[in-house]
């Protein structure tokens, strides 16, 4: 007789979804989902509103990935068009380009001192490189350490203060190096291979991917650490200190709070994000309908207010990697080895700052190193 005859998954967002619908379909085993809330998609979830506009509830998602096989699977379940996304930002008073670019030197610097410095870059870096700020404030050329210390000042310092709660030396390299500066004209803020948004939607892409006959989708159903049996094996995406019900203390996370807000025109802003690094106490404006170009009179925005998390009031976005916070998840990690047949899966269950497209590699590789090891 089989040992595992039940499989859950708990959580449908881009971890669960992919992990059920591998099982179901290339295990052909039935699989269980649960979704403690109301709706599926984690945190891409989208849906029309009243201006039928596209608008991501959970702050603006953009799927880009330099991986064809994670492109490949997901187009299965629902085509993405070709959006590219780009990244205003208002810095002393003018907007601009995020990342930090050359075109952003242009704008911000006087002609003649932007030449100077842009003509320094060049011949220092090859076109096309992205340097870590950390990196590029360690520069021992005196010109270089004058605009590093202005990128950081208008670009880093703020925002982080206001999306981590902590000053920017005191976050993780997996954070700081994510927006670099970068010696190109080039104004997109991925250089992915593939990129794009789901023409119908991210709800719409997880639903097809649940969509199968083997899978048993449970929403309004939160799974915990008591209903386990010895027959099931079970993906946990959810936060892992809340499967263990907290029992070394909470992990600490990062979350938003979005205020909608209807235009009564047909658009915002000149892009599909504003970020504020230096001013208001919102770190960026999102305008949705630039993600598939939908058309209406009427506009819709949110304002993203970062925001602690409060277990039980809002929803847990980024593990905040302090030093205690690492050692509080290894402890976490260690007490999950008493649990053999439970495997973490995704941003809160690994406390990592996974991508969409980290979180199908994650669920791929596990999928085979359970299945087929
Ligand atoms: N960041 C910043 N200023 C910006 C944009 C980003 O300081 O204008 C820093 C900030 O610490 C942020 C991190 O870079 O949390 C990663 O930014 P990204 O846009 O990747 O964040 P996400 O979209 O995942 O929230």
């Amino acid at each position: 007789m089989e040992k595992f005859n039940i499989n859950i998954v708990v959580g449908t967002g881009f971890s669960g979804a992919t992990m059920a619908r591998l099982i179901a379909e290339v295990q052909n085993e039935p699989v269980i989902v649960y979704e403690q809330r109301p709706h599926i998609a984690g945190n891409a979830y989208d849906y029309k509103d009243d201006n039928r506009i596209t608008v991501h509830h959970y702050g603006s998602h953009i799927f880009h990935t330099d991986n064809k096989d994670v492109f490949d699977f997901l187009s299965r379940f629902g085509s993405f068009n070709h959006y590219k996304h780009s990244v205003h930002g208002v810095i002393n008073g003018k907007e601009t380009y995020i990342p930090f670019n050359l075109n952003t030197l242009r704008d911000l610097f006087p002609p003649k001192e932007s030449q100077n410095l842009r003509c320094k870059l060049l011949t220092s870096y090859a076109y096309g490189s992205k340097i870590p700020i950390l990196e590029f404030q360690k520069s021992e050329d005196q010109d270089f350490q004058k605009l590093a210390s202005f990128i950081y000042k208008k670009i880093f310092k703020g925002y982080s203060q206001k999306q981590w709660g902590t000053s920017f030396s005191q976050l993780d390299k997996s954070v700081t190096d994510r927006v670099p500066v970068y010696i190109s004209e080039d104004n997109k803020y991925f250089q992915d291979a593939y990129q794009g948004i789901p023409l119908a939607g991210y709800t719409q892409l997880i639903a097809n991917m649940l969509d199968h006959p083997l899978i048993d989708l449970r929403l309004n159903a939160k799974f915990t650490k008591s209903m386990l049996t010895s027959n099931m094996r079970v993906f946990y995406t959810g936060p892992i200190d809340d499967f263990f019900e907290m029992e070394f203390g909470p992990l600490p996370y990062r979350s938003l709070n979005f205020e909608f807000e209807t235009i009564g025109r047909p658009f915002f802003q000149n892009s599909s994000v504003v970020n504020y690094p230096e001013t208001e106490a919102f770190t960026r404006i999102h305008e949705f309908k630039y993600y598939l170009s939908e058309s209406s009179e009427k506009s819709t925005i949110c304002r993203e207010y970062p925001q602690d998390f409060v277990p039980g009031e809002n929803e847990p976005y980024y593990p905040l990697f302090t030093k205690d916070a690492k050692d509080l998840y290894l402890r976490y990690v260690e007490c999950a080895k008493q649990y053999p047949n439970v495997f973490f899966l995704g941003r809160l269950a690994e406390y990592k700052y996974y991508d969409m497209d980290d979180a199908v590699i994650r669920a791929l590789a596990l999928f085979k190193e359970v299945f087929y090891a």
